[in-house]
């Protein structure tokens, strides 16, 4: 008889999902988080009266996690409050115009016919795309582990496989997007979604054109009190459940016999385990806890990484009606600010500055009459030359210069801050070089090439986590917690 148990190595949102699957299916789980909070980029901070997310800020798919409570036969709403945003984003372009953008069709047409009537209809020509992208793709490239090849080939799957090419693989973001809109703001509001996982719009393939459709048609939303109230309520769950949740245990080793998993080592104590579901970077995983796999290794350190971020949390005295809950200021030159990412690897010059303000909605997230802004720059992954020391102090003349064009003033308002750079992304959560969504897609084959949920090289390993399929962002990594889980059940013959 097997041993029901299974480690997972790391506590972010794609550990805590499969836990909970794993719990939920009769398994023995302990999870090893080497930090002593868990949750990983999805984390939080209190400075100075001043409460932040300092990771995810936006969710969308909630029927992802909502399947994820009824599975553990729970309530989500029991716990967790959501909230849609209205509007979603407010966008400062490099013109001076501003733009609220929103989930409700009749204002966000309107928004569009302020700045460019003739896109009115383009909008709605957009979201029927993106939403057959949605109808096509959904299923084989979300939900199913799409490595595994008995589950490619069920009829359904197969049907979408011989469409492919209705999923706009073969042009880029931008050059689809540029193709409904005439209105330059409007390309570049919509090539943005690009990042959503981390990618550049002018490389990587229009089927990420599919994110619109999550966004403005099934919506974007907070959480009451904060996005780390996920986290908060995934660990109630888990406990319920009675996974063993060991914070501050960093794994030091994946024990394995050349074939098979054998164990972990956490602390210098080897623990015993068939099966090793691995949540951290799975590049990292590979380069420093799996021993003897050095070629696999080099292949996959390869892999793009995604954009890395800087981060600035501000506490800032005084309220600025002018700023939404989520706003974005853009760079006058997108195309230059991802040149200089992905192609040179510089600190964009005119980076766009995302912000958001959970003060807006929480009002207890900040002291009376001031706000909590986390104010997020696309940066690149990190090269070693980089100086980052000097670039927070660029980043932030850039940053108040920026707010300084939009009509707000800052400068003698910033009473708190708090400064994060890609070195402290790669050192809080062991990511690749910085990286902040795992593996960029800027490469039309990259869904393919991203690591499979079950290890090629070892029998009884695992992974779910932004690196590996289907990728990063909130709902997909909880969906990876759930392919790993569900191909565990099924290699020890629970399912099939
Ligand atoms: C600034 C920022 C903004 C973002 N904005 C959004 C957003 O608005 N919406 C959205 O959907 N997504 C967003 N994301 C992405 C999203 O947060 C991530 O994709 C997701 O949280 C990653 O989850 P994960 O399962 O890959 O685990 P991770 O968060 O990568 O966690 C891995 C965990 O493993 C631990 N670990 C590593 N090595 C070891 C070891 N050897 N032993 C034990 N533990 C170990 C780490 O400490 C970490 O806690 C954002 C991310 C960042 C950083």
């Amino acid at each position: 008889m097997k041993n029901k148990k299974v480690v997972v190595v790391g506590g972010g949102l794609g550990a805590l999902s499969a836990a909970i699957y794993l719990a939920k299916l009769g398994f023995s789980v302990l999870l090893f988080e080497k930090n002593e909070k868990v949750g990983g980029k999805v984390n939080e901070v209190v400075l100075d009266n001043y409460r932040f997310d300092t990771g995810a800020s936006l969710l969308t798919m909630l029927s992802v996690i909502d399947d994820l409570f009824t599975f553990a036969g729970v309530t989500r709403s029991d716990y967790l409050d959501f909230l849609p945003i209205d509007p979603l984003c407010r966008y400062f372009f490099a013109d001076g115009s501003v733009m609220d953008a929103s989930a409700d069709i009749t204002k966000m047409k309107q928004a569009i016919e302020k700045i460019s009537p003739e896109d009115v209809g383009a909008y709605e020509r957009f979201l029927s795309y993106s939403e057959r992208i949605y109808n096509l793709t959904s299923e084989i490239f979300m939900y199913t582990p799409i490595h595994e090849f008995k589950k490619l080939i069920k009829s359904r799957h197969f049907q979408t496989l011989f469409r492919l090419y209705q999923i706009d693989p073969f042009r880029t973001v931008h050059q689809s997007v540029s193709r409904f809109f005439s209105d330059p703001r409007l390309i570049q509001l919509f090539d943005r979604y690009a990042t959503y996982n981390g990618s550049d719009p002018f490389q990587a393939p229009a089927t990420l054109n599919i994110i619109p459709y999550i966004e403005y048609v099934l919506g974007g939303f907070y959480i009451k009190g904060g996005i780390y109230r996920l986290i908060d309520a995934l660990v109630s769950v888990a406990n319920e459940l009675d996974v063993q949740i060991h914070r501050s245990s960093t794994v030091e080793k994946i024990c394995h016999d050349g074939k098979r998993i054998m164990g972990v080592q956490v602390n210098g104590e080897i623990i015993k385990t068939e099966y090793v579901l691995c949540n951290t970077d799975a590049v990292i995983a590979h380069r420093e806890l799996i021993d003897g796999y050095r070629s696999i290794s080099k292949k996959l350190s390869r892999l793009e990484p995604s954009l890395s971020g800087m981060v600035f949390l501000w506490g800032v005295n005084g309220s600025y009606p002018e700023l939404a809950h989520h706003n974005i200021i853009f760079s006058s030159d997108y195309r230059t600010e991802f040149e200089q990412i992905f192609k040179y690897q510089h600190v964009p010059d005119d980076p766009t500055i995302y912000i958001a303000i959970t003060s807006k909605t929480d009002i207890e997230h900040a002291p009376e009459g001031c706000e909590n802004w986390f104010v997020l720059l696309n940066m690149p992954y990190l090269i070693p030359e980089q100086i980052w020391d000097q670039e927070k102090d660029r980043m932030r003349s850039v940053v108040k210069d920026k707010l300084r064009q939009v009509g707000l003033n800052i400068d003698k308002h910033i009473e708190m801050e708090k400064i994060y750079t890609p070195v402290d992304f790669q050192d809080m959560y062991a990511s690749n070089r910085g990286s902040i969504y795992g593996i960029s897609s800027n490469s039309r084959t990259t869904a393919f090439k991203r690591i499979p949920n079950r290890s090629r090289i070892l029998d009884g390993l695992y992974f779910s986590g932004g690196s590996v399929h289907p990728g990063g962002g909130i709902p997909l990594v909880v969906l990876s917690g759930k392919m790993a889980a569900t191909l565990i059940a099924e290699d020890f013959g629970l399912c099939e």
